[in-house]
């Protein structure tokens, strides 16, 4: 269902999460992925459905807490999380990390104010999984200062300024969710990342300008500004390629190829999480 012309199979959704290392500002997390809470909180009706709908397996070794403690962090060391949108899938593990600050965007938190439980629900928001603090440890994105992209990036507009030392940039890729946001970041390679989050699914979108399947648009949240944004991702890579510009990256966060094309310094388990489907 997910790639259009695909075929009719079970299909392998790896949940990514991406942890920074930034001088300063300490261990920042790019999304939580899923975590026990997540089955918590969808083991009563009507929450059961979504786990049906998007399948989930998560082995202790792919638990956040075992990932960061091969890298040596404890999730109290976690100072800040970017939850990219407010699906369940990306924001399951944030009542396990404390002293994380909360980014999201302004929208995100204006539907999860003003939606009743069936609503959000439906737009596959849990609500149980914020933590009991989350009024005061999250911040508005739009509050971080508004700035202009990096040139390679000029195609999609505007960014903000997360810590305020040009390292990290939310990058508004508006459509799959409300507030959806990338983060655009410089790596060790020299390379300009950009985590895209649920904006597409696959690489291959990106790279051939694919339109999404048809039965994935029903999970959209506004297919012209989704389309809008995949057509201005597109422009980012296409522009790069024709440039000859190797020094930009995109990573979506469901991709299984684009994880196993990751070197190796930058992936933390096998790369075979299963994970059938995902919001
Ligand atoms: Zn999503």
């Amino acid at each position: 269902m997910a790639v259009r012309g695909g075929a009719w199979r079970v299909a392998e959704f790896p949940n990514l999460v991406g942890l920074i290392r930034h001088p300063a500002a300490g261990a920042i997390l790019f999304d939580t992925g899923y975590a026990e809470h997540f089955f918590r909180a969808t083991d009563g009706f009507p929450e059961r459905f979504y786990r049906w709908a998007t399948p989930v397996s998560l082995p202790p070794e792919e638990c956040l807490q075992a990932q960061l403690a091969r890298r040596g962090i404890a999730m109290h060391e976690v100072r800040a999380v970017f939850a990219s949108h407010l699906h369940g899938d990306h924001i399951a593990g944030l009542r396990d990390l404390p002293n994380a600050t909360i980014w999201c965007g302004g929208d995100a938190l204006r539907l999860l104010r003003d939606g009743g439980r069936l609503h959000l629900l439906r737009r596959a928001y849990l609500p149980t999984l914020l933590p009991e603090d989350f009024e005061r440890r999250h911040r508005r994105i739009e509050d971080a200062p508004q700035c202009a992209l990096p040139a390679r990036w000029s195609a999609l507009g505007t960014g903000y300024d997360l810590i305020g030392d040009g390292s990290l940039w939310a990058v508004p890729l508006p459509g799959h969710a409300r507030g959806h946001y990338g983060l655009l970041l410089r790596h060790d390679d020299d390379r300009e990342w950009l985590l895209v989050g649920d904006a597409v699914w696959r690489q291959a979108e990106i790279r051939e300008h694919r339109p999404p399947a048809l039965p994935t648009r029903l999970l959209i949240d506004d297919a012209a500004a989704h389309l809008d944004t995949r057509a201005r991702l597109h422009r980012v890579f296409a522009d790069a390629q024709r440039a000859n510009d190797g020094g930009i990256a995109l990573l979506p966060s469901h991709c299984p190829h684009s994880y196993r094309a990751l070197p190796a310094s930058m992936r933390e388990t096998d790369g075979d999480a299963r994970t059938e489907r995902s919001a």
